[in-house]
């Protein structure tokens, strides 16, 4: 596959998406952000990274984090996360409350903010620092020593998290986090604070293309925890977008309201995008068609 033919003709069908949607107006620090930035890369499995437009700009991960704290914990723990979490599609916003009522404190799945409260937890509870277990993870796997926290964005996040806080005292009240809510919250906004460029994402998501070995040839995860991801990142991945994300791209995906969205053709690469302009779902809008238009030039999608 000519990876840079492909990217270049992507990029230029996408042009006149660009700048379109809303930044994160939620978290001020993300408000700031210029909407023009496009970037896209792909890590193939063979372990070479080939990228168009800002595809080595760092932007804020966001969401993204919550893929590889679900990954850290069932490396280290195994299945027992799914009697905290579940794994079916939400339907609902990803900073919703309305499920947790009436399922008991248990949220949908680990990619709803919930959930993803409920993996950091239980990330602290294994590590101590679930914040600084993620971010050496990262800088190993992007092979990337200058990946870092954005302090301002986690700041940011702390002041204006008054839904975050509320959904993990609510969980809290059920019994659903080990640690106290104030330190599960920073935790969770450090991860989510995270600065990686497209090229680092794609390699420190090889491991989800690679059945689990990451790009440092290590083992990070059985296959079938790797398997099971991709599902859980198909089904849940893009909020109440998944079904129209793989309608239309048909690719495991998860996306972030820093712009950007790791996508996976198991067996063969790891795709990131970024451009910050979101549509209503917090999903980016040029991302989604660079996914889509990627997947239509070379056929490779898991369907
Ligand atoms: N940090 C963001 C939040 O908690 C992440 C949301 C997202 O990227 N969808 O609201």
């Amino acid at each position: 596959m000519d990876y840079q033919a492909v990217l270049d003709e992507v990029a230029a069908t996408v042009a006149p998406q660009v700048g379109r949607g809303q930044a994160a107006g939620y978290i001020p620090a993300l408000a700031a952000v210029d909407l023009g930035g496009f970037g896209m890369a792909v890590a193939d499995v063979d372990g070479s990274v080939t990228g168009v437009g800002d595809w080595e700009v760092p932007f804020s991960v966001q969401s993204i984090s919550k893929t590889f704290s679900l990954a850290l914990v069932l490396a280290q723990d195994g299945e027992s996360l799914w009697r905290r979490v579940g794994r079916e599609p939400s339907g609902t916003p990803f900073n919703s409350l309305v499920q947790l009522e009436y399922e008991n404190g248990i949220p949908r799945n680990p990619f709803i903010n919930a959930g993803a409260l409920v993996v950091t937890d239980r990330l602290q509870s294994l590590t101590g620092d679930a914040g600084t277990a993620m971010l050496e993870f990262l800088r190993t796997q992007s092979d990337n020593t200058a990946v870092a926290f954005d302090p301002a964005v986690a700041s940011s996040e702390s002041e204006h998290g008054d839904r975050n806080a509320a959904l993990a005292h609510f969980m809290a009240s059920y019994g659903n986090l080990d640690n106290p809510v104030p330190t599960v919250l920073e935790h969770y906004f450090w991860q989510c604070s995270i600065s990686m460029s497209c090229r680092d994402l794609a390699l420190a998501g090889s491991f989800l293309a690679r059945h689990g070995v990451g790009s440092d040839g290590s083992r990070l995860l059985p296959a079938r925890e790797a398997k099971r991801i991709n599902a859980v990142m198909l089904t849940c991945g893009t909020y109440d977008a998944a079904g129209d994300f793989a309608y239309r791209v048909g690719l495991p995906g998860k996306s972030g309201v820093g712009g950007g969205i790791l996508a996976v053709v198991p067996g063969r690469c790891t795709l990131c995008v970024w451009s910050p302009g979101l549509d209503l779902r917090g999903n980016s809008v040029a991302g989604v068609a660079a996914l889509d238009a990627f997947t239509s030039l070379t056929g490779w999608s898991v369907f």
